[in-house]
């Protein structure tokens, strides 16, 4: 039975007074390096000269000595260790080591290492010699192995050919940290392995070039953001996706007059935010090479015309004006060339599109009333048109680009899939967006979890090993709080949705009603709410949860986009719509009104399930991104925000893990031969196993410190270290 314990994050491991190489007065004996954190929070690396109480007064590197009190220092590991590729290698896996560790490497432009089963990549921000053909066919031919995304990408094909299991790469890390570029990384290796069939290569290297332009825009933390939603609304500083200004910026003039197409600065969507290019970047040239890659990908130009028509609609959505007519804040559309130019290309007549904008029908008794908008339904109606057309518009073009890229295809059935997702997020201020990047995280951590526990166990249980005896962290409770039916945080926040009085206040104090049970949940001041996530504690205001959660789109809307004759698109996104909420509905055994969407995050989950339930019927290879500024510069390593993200995506989980288990292995043979001299004369003739099991009685370590298996000792961190002291001082 598997043991996944819902233990507390281990404390980091102190100094102990016990026996083994770690304790003070051993460190001070051997004048062995520590990590000693300083005031400021600051591990500097330092020798402990003598002790006093609960002081010590160290050495550092510089020269200066500080007396700091000893749970301040941590052991360091021997100059042996410096740089090693593996994190798991090292003899001591507390934080200071790691982090130095990668720090090490980095400044050496090493920016890839591995965490046990996990590759670690701190992004450069600068171009380093790495890629291309001859590393790939270094790496192919195995004539590498410092680890690389190659490898990874090696290892996934290999396995998935040998095995014949559908593999996937799952690569996360907080905005900015190289998660889009990395998983470019994996496809050009895939794609140049496979090279040779038909050109898929190039069509599927074209297709990023795509969804970039559709999918990404700039933000304050990366020019190049993989983004969702933020069509309507802008902050400062940021950019909506590329493809706006692209098409801009590079239409030529044919198309510009069939889409009545002006300068980016012109409509309101794009100029709200006072940022209308990036630095270095040439969107007239970007659009003209995703013209070519639409063409590569065999996206026939009809059908571009109409992404395009598709575009502009929205632009123009954006800059429909109204009029207030009463006191009520009642509108009228403002009859004027965006509403005219909207109408025109989406398909639909003009007074259609201003009734659908500026009136609701409801239903009073067996008649239907039309009821006049106020300005704030207004706008929200208009832009959640805008946002319904451009999101349909993303899903038609992703399905476009499948059926193209299979069609005439021979398929094998096997696949290796690449997860590219935005990591775990806590900001000042949190709402609902970061409540669901979070939760999308905390299912992804478990994944993760429960992966390396199956690994470690298929590993131990070889080797004729207690595996039992290793604890794992797992987020059950979390995933509980947020899923849980009907007392879950979603199905309270759906529930509360659909309340027309309800408020952010009332639906938090839901929330402390039911939940307050749960140890990952804490109501909060001001309707506010934590939870305890895997990767830390995140405050959630709950200000705009119901709104958003709801994303209303009127019965009107969609009947306008149903009823357009003239463009194909319209009627297609209509109609997908219509579907998925038949299914919702004949699911739930529920009879909705027409339309009524199901909410955002009951459909964001389901999303996430059919994702891990893809996932989980592959076998996964991880791919931790680190960010290592926030200016996004070479050269420049923040321990702190490196820390944290470590933290945050599980890696220091990873190294806790093995720390928890025997992260030391050795066959008995390898053992003996490094050790066995030690041993007195009539020893050295047994065979190994008796050998080292002498070994270790000899010089006194601990039955809880290691584990005999059949092929391999396994030890606990450090236990080697005290070992090769003694060996060197013979
Ligand atoms: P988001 O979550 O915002 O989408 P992301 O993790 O996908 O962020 P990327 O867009 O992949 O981040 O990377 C951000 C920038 O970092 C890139 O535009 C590039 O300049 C730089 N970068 C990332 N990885 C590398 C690399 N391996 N070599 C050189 N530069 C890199
Ligand atoms: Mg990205």
């Amino acid at each position: 039975t598997a043991k996944l314990a819902n233990s507390p994050p281990a404390a980091v491991p102190r100094f102990r007074v016990s026996q083994g190489g770690d304790n003070l007065e051993y460190f001070i004996k051997k004048k062995l390096s520590v990590w000693c954190r300083l005031h400021n929070g600051v591990w500097e690396s330092g020798q402990i000269q003598s002790t006093s109480g609960e002081k010590a007064s160290v050495l550092l590197s510089d020269g200066s000595v500080v007396t700091v009190p000893t749970q301040e220092l941590l052991p360091a590991n021997p100059d042996i260790l410096e740089g090693v590729d593996d994190l798991i290698q090292l003899s001591y896996l507390n934080e200071p080591s790691v982090l130095h560790n990668l720090h090490y490497r980095f400044s050496q432009d090493i920016l890839y290492s591995k965490a046990g089963p996990v590759l670690v990549a701190v992004n450069p921000f600068k171009d380093i010699q790495l890629y291309g053909d001859d590393f790939i066919t270094a790496y192919r031919q195995n004539l590498l192995d410092s680890p690389h995304v190659y490898a990874v990408a090696d290892a996934a094909y290999n396995e998935m050919m040998t095995d014949g299991i559908n593999q996937s790469i799952i690569i996360s890390g907080e905005s900015g940290a190289g998660k889009t570029e990395t998983a470019k990384i994996a496809m050009q290796y895939l794609a140049a392995v496979v090279g040779g069939s038909g050109g898929i290569e190039s069509q599927v290297l074209e297709t990023s070039c795509i969804l970039e332009a559709f999918g990404n825009a700039k933000t304050a933390r990366n020019d190049n953001s993989s983004r969702f939603s933020r069509v309507v609304q802008l902050a400062k500083g940021e950019r909506s996706y590329h493809i706006f200004y692209q098409l801009c910026a590079g239409a030529p003039s044919g198309l510009r007059g069939r889409l009545r197409l002006k300068r980016a600065c012109d409509y309101t969507y794009l100029n709200q935010s006072d940022c209308l290019v990036i630095h270095d970047v040439d969107d007239a040239h970007k659009f003209h090479m995703l013209m070519g890659a639409l063409d590569t990908v065999r996206i026939c130009r009809h059908d571009q015309e109409q992404v395009f028509e598709m575009l502009a609609a929205v632009l123009w959505l954006g800059n429909i004006s109204f009029r207030v007519i009463d006191h009520e804040n009642h509108i009228d559309v403002v009859a004027d060339e965006a509403v005219s130019n909207a109408a025109c290309l989406i398909g639909c007549g003009i007074q259609d599109l201003i009734l659908a904008l500026s009136t609701h029908s409801i239903q009073a008794g067996k008649e239907k009333v039309a009821k006049r908008l106020t300005l704030r339904q207004a706008i929200d109606t208009r832009d959640s048109l805008a946002k319904f057309i451009y999101g349909s518009l993303f899903d038609w073009l992703v399905e476009k680009i499948n059926l193209s890229l299979a069609t005439g295809k021979q398929h094998t059935g096997r696949s290796i899939s690449i997860l590219d997702i935005y990591g775990f997020e806590s900001f000042k201020r949190n709402s609902f967006e970061q409540f669901c990047i979070n939760y999308a995280n905390e299912r992804l951590q478990q994944h993760f979890n429960r992966h390396l526990f199956k690994l470690a166990q298929e590993e131990y249980e070889l080797d004729g090993i207690d595996w039992t005896k290793i604890d794992f962290e797992d987020n059950q409770d979390c995933l509980d709080l947020i899923e849980k039916k009907p007392l879950g945080l979603i199905s309270l926040l759906d529930e509360e949705s659909k309340f027309p009085k309800a408020t952010h206040l009332t639906f938090a104090m839901k929330l402390k009603q039911h939940l307050k049970a749960n140890r990952c949940f804490k109501g909060e001041r001001g309707g506010a709410f934590s939870i305890r996530h895997y990767a830390g504690e995140v405050l959630y205001e709950t200000g705009e949860f119901l709104e958003k959660n709801r994303d209303a789109l009127h019965s009107e809307i969609v009947q306008l986009l149903s009823s357009c004759t003239a463009c194909q698109l319209p009627q297609w996104f209509a109609s997908v719509l219509e579907q998925s909420e038949k299914l919702a509905s004949s699911s739930f055994q529920l009879r909705r009104p027409a339309y009524q969407k199901q909410s955002v995050s009951t459909k964001f989950k389901g999303q996430l399930f059919k994702l891990m339930q893809q996932l989980e019927g592959t076998t996964p290879h991880f791919i931790r991104c680190i960010k290592p500024n926030n200016k996004q510069i070479p050269g420049a390593f923040e321990k702190d925000l490196v820390l944290e993200q470590l933290r945050a995506c599980g890696v220091l989980e990873v190294v806790r893990i093995s720390r928890s288990g025997y992260p030391t292995r050795m066959t008995h043979q390898e053992f003996t031969r490094r050790y066995g001299f030690l041993l007195p004369e009539n020893n050295a003739c047994q065979d190994p196993l008796s050998m080292s099991v002498a070994i270790l009685q000899q010089f006194g370590i601990l039955p809880e410190m290691y584990q005999v298996g059949y092929k391999k000792l396994y030890f606990r961190a450090g236990q080697i270290g005290s070992l090769e002291d003694v060996r060197k001082q013979v």
